[in-house]
């Protein structure tokens, strides 16, 4: 990230009253359950250290998920010290050392890992406790069920306590698909887990009250206010906290038969106003949006792209209408009665709001509005 002040108009304002309203949503779907904020890849883009303490000063919410030793880290430094923190997949063994040194809660499903795990506690000279993720169905990362048994009694060989015991839905976001009760029912039908507090739940599977008895649950995309799924939208009552914006920097007009960007791939059938917004790829904005459709609200209306987006800049087709150098735009958020989601930028880009928020670089500054 570039020092100095923002000199550009492009910034991500993150709204962490939404972020409060959601957990408060979130926490009446949640049963007993404690409630684990995940706040990996930079919190979904929306800066992990901020996003941490908000999560960590409302009611029931008691853990943080990260998916890297690393992540798990930047929270330490910055003075989160007391929360335990959750890395959703095993460090590798030689980054055991830096767990323990930080005091971050591994998930742990193979003997090197649950063995360096341990290891690194005895010379540290201190009790370790990790999570044992199960295998039941996303086939990414976890023990097998059949293992369970023999993991648990390596552990305690090892002098690693297993506190809890957890696994993933792969398709907890579908409403319709059998699939996550089947796989939640199969997980807590293992028999050597019996005892041992369990969580399973992700924002889909908190928001269908698919497992209210559980230890935790781990609520990413909800909390930042975007739907697990455009299926699932209305499910629960979600206010985005992510708002996306730059400004108009330049203005022209446009010939008919005249063309624009990279590749001309807009040429006017019309004379046309089009507006420059200092905004690009590099900034997380996908090179294409503006060819499939994709648009901005400027002055309450929406306004197509065109042509497609460049390194550190995009076109408007603003012909329509009064528009000059200054007015704000809007690539994430409402302004006025409209309103441009994540999910719906998702939508036109083909993917999910996860990747959308994901995808806001480190050049763009976060504000956080912060309201208490
Ligand atoms: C990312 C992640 C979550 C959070 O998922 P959301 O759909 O964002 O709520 C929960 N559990 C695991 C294992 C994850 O990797």
């Amino acid at each position: 990230m570039p020092s100095g002040p923002n000199l550009r108009p492009t910034r991500c304002v993150i709204d962490h009253a939404a972020i409060a309203a959601n957990l408060a949503e979130l926490r009446a779907s949640a049963g007993s359950a404690v409630l684990c904020a995940v706040v990996k890849a930079n919190a979904y883009g929306h800066g992990a250290v901020e996003v941490a303490r908000t999560a960590l000063a409302q009611p029931r919410v008691g853990w943080l998920a990260v998916a890297l030793v690393e992540e798990g880290i930047e929270l330490r430094v910055a003075g989160i010290v007391d929360a335990p923190i959750l890395v959703l997949s095993e460090p590798p063994p030689e980054a055991m050392s830096a767990v323990v040194e930080w005091g971050l809660t591994p998930s742990l499903y193979t003997v090197p890992g649950i063995e360096a795990f341990g290891a690194a506690g005895a010379k540290a000279d201190v009790s370790v406790a990790g999570h044992l993720g199960v295998d039941t169905g996303m086939r990414r990362v976890g023990a097998e069920p059949e293992d369970v048994v023999g993991l648990l009694a390596m552990a305690d060989a090892a002098g690693v306590e297993v506190e809890a015991a957890w696994t993933h839905a792969p398709v907890g976001d579908e409403p319709d698909n059998p699939y996550t009760t089947d796989q939640l029912e199969r997980f807590s039908s293992i028999e050597a887990l019996a005892g041992i507090p369990s969580h399973v739940a992700n924002s889909a599977v908190t928001i269908r009250e698919l497992a209210p008895s559980a230890m935790l649950v781990r609520v990413g995309i909800a909390m930042y206010g975007i739907d697990p799924d455009r299926a699932m939208a209305g499910a629960a009552d979600l206010r985005p906290a992510l708002r996306l914006e730059s400004a108009v920097s330049f203005v022209k007009s446009v010939d008919v038969g005249e063309s624009v960007g990279y590749g001309h791939r807009w040429t006017a059938d019309r004379p046309s106003r089009i507006a420059t917004v200092p905004i690009g790829y590099a900034d997380g904005v996908r090179r294409d949006l503006g060819l499939r459709g994709g648009g901005v609200l400027i002055g309450g209306v929406w306004r197509p792209i065109v042509g497609v987006v460049t390194m550190d800049q995009l076109m408007v087709d603003v012909s329509a209408g009064d528009v000059s150098v200054g007015d704000v735009v809007t690539l994430i958020g409402a302004d006025g009665a409209a309103a441009i989601g994540a999910n719906d930028v998702a939508a036109t880009l083909d993917t999910i709001g996860y990747e959308v928020t994901c995808a806001v670089s480190s050049r763009v500054p976060r504000v956080h509005v912060i309201t208490e």
